[in-house]
């Protein structure tokens, strides 16, 4: 699926450059006054304990002075005040590893999660909501309206929708609704049509075209193979508004706090649309590529993509390898085997790597070789040990030194043991977390892991103590975009069903702002230009009306962004 997405993602690259103004001089000219923010918690993420200070000045997009309200005033006298009123100012938040360009794919469709992601309860809500979508954006009969993200499992009815429940709020639409687990949706009457599936339709391979009781008519729920039709289908439907969308997402990116944003695999044609939506001066936050592993010859030949130097807010980082699956689907790689049945395995089911040891080898040593920084994606620990494997077999053929000051990054890393953490701290290797999970799927893992595992799931604390520079991101759309949502789940680890999800593990608030901030800055090489407020680097800021050091820890995914300012910019206000 996401092979097919980014092949048409091409399409729209192809009919998407333009030159205009770049975005330094649009931010210049528009930031010529100084400010001064003061009357609120002020939180500079620049030290290892909590340090507030009392006024923070910008000027010309960057933070000329953090200090005392006197001296500011003293040294910036035309400066205009801008009163906090006890809101918290910080950091504008790091995203440390999401998929814009999946987030954008999501735009054009009705979001049906449940919460906390959306507000869908039932199906009368998902059936309401289209039709309203209908009314409010105006769509002729006949056109295609698309859904996204509901969860049977979430549903009070505890089921799919059917095909004669969406046709009767949307008789001549034809609708695709796609599931939150990306491997079935649910087609009304007149999308199955248009899709040629009907009664006399086999299943085809790999998939199933769900049937009515006592029939072969189509229920309308389509899953695996029998599903790929209709997301081809949308995709290439929504693509088409993909300039569009990439306004509205970097603007959804901006109103969770966000000025820096991940696209965390790119390929070739989706960099190059990025870097010309850049160089048309579109970009209001900072844009970070991780270009996907398989163009990896391609692109170190290629003399026009330059790593890890930003033009115009955009910067393609360096590769991203996906080496194993994910631990809920239970494609994890493990050591150690699942507790409960994995489909399609009868004996030692420990998971699966994507890749095997000697293609992770050759992409070390080609990337090492030209200083590329890798960020590979291994959720279980056999996974994470062939990596380590590959780091040491690079140095060893390279004759670089073991340390050598790469940042290569391991991303989810949930099951990462307590052995392999003490390996990170030697190689210099970081961590980037997704305690999110402990709330979405913890449950899952104490049954299919056991709680010892499930327990050191994301280890915030254990990393902290040992030195590390963990952060912690959300992978959406996998789970949302909200930074502080991460921050809540990293704070209590608490599950669906209410459970702690490993209560050691539990970090402090001030932990976790640090995994969205200072060093989410470090994990990209960009300690020097943001991550704390600190005088010279960019005034990227975030105000929110709470303090999450403040309010109950229960309390903090509920906490509002009000402003989002980058480069001294104003560019989302509540
Ligand atoms: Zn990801």
């Amino acid at each position: 699926m996401k092979k097919l997405f980014f092949s048409l993602i091409l399409l729209a690259a192809l009919v998407s450059c333009k030159d205009s103004k770049s975005k330094s001089e649009t931010t210049e000219s528009s930031d010529e006054t100084s400010q001064i923010f003061f009357n609120g918690d002020i939180i500079t993420m620049d030290a290892e304990t909590l340090e507030y200070v009392e006024a923070i000045v910008s000027q010309n997009g960057k933070i000329a002075f953090a200090g005392s309200k006197e001296e500011a005033e003293e040294k910036f006298g035309d400066a205009e005040l801008i009163d906090l009123k006890g809101k918290t100012l910080l950091p504008g938040f790091i995203d440390p590893h999401s998929h814009f360009a999946m987030v954008s794919n999501t735009m054009g469709q009705v979001d049906l999660n449940p919460e906390p992601v959306g507000t869908v309860k039932n199906i009368p809500d998902i059936t309401k909501r289209m039709k309203a979508y209908k009314q409010e954006n105006n769509i002729p009969d006949g056109e295609w309206i698309f859904g996204w993200g509901y969860d049977d499992g979430q549903l009070v009815e505890h089921r799919h929708p059917t095909k004669a429940e969406i046709d009767a709020v949307l008789p001549n639409n034809p609708v695709y609704l796609q599931h939150t687990s990306g491997h079935m949706g649910v087609a009304n009457s007149m999308a199955l049509k248009e899709m040629n599936v009907s009664a006399s339709t086999p299943d085809p391979d790999g998939g199933i075209i769900e049937r009515m009781p006592n029939s072969k008519e189509p229920n309308g729920l389509v899953q695996e193979t029998a599903m790929y039709p209709f997301v081809g289908n949308m995709l290439q439907i929504l693509v088409k508004d993909h300039a569009r969308h990439f306004d509205s997402t970097q603007e959804y990116y901006a109103a969770n706090g966000i000025t820096t944003a991940q696209d965390g695999m790119t390929d070739r044609n989706t960099i190059r649309f990025f870097q010309s939506q850049a160089d048309a001066g579109k970009l209001k936050i900072d844009l970070i590529a991780l270009a996907g592993y398989a163009e990896l010859q391609s692109n170190l030949n290629d003399t026009t993509l330059q790593f890890k130097t930003y033009k115009n807010g955009f910067k393609i980082q360096g590769t991203k390898i996906v080496a194993d699956g994910s631990p809920q689907g239970k494609t994890a790689f493990f050591t150690k085997p699942y507790l409960t049945e994995v489909p399609g395995c009868t004996h030692d089911c420990r998971g699966l790597p994507s890749l095997t040891q000697e293609t992770i080898n050759e992409l070390f040593v080609l990337a090492y070789g030209r200083d590329n920084q890798l960020f590979v994606h291994c959720n279980g620990d056999a996974t994470i040990d062939m990596i380590i494997k590959a780091h040491e077999n690079a140095c060893n053929i390279l004759n670089q030194p073991l340390d050598k000051d790469r940042r290569t990054i391991i991303i989810h890393a949930q099951f990462t043991r307590p052995d392999q953490l003490e390996t990170f701290v030697k190689y210099k290797i970081e961590p980037s977390f997704f305690t999110n999970h402990a709330y979405f799927w913890g449950d899952d893992h104490v049954k299919n892991l056991g709680k010892e595992r499930a327990d050191f799931l994301s280890p915030m604390v254990t990393a902290q103590r040992l030195g590390l520079k963990p952060t912690n991101h959300s992978d959406a759309t996998v789970t949302p975009v909200n930074p502080l949502f991460t921050v809540w789940t990293a704070v209590n680890r608490v599950s669906r069903s209410g459970a702690i999800i490993g209560d050691n593990e539990r970090t402090t608030p001030y932990q976790a702002l640090k995994a969205i901030t200072s060093n989410a800055a470090y994990e990209f090489f960009d300690e020097n230009l943001k991550g704390t407020l600190t005088e010279g680097k960019l005034a990227d800021f975030v105000i929110l009306d709470k303090n999450p050091l403040k309010v109950a820890p229960m309390d903090i995914k509920d906490i509002q962004v009000l402003e989002t300012i980058k480069e001294g910019v104003s560019i989302y206000k509540k």
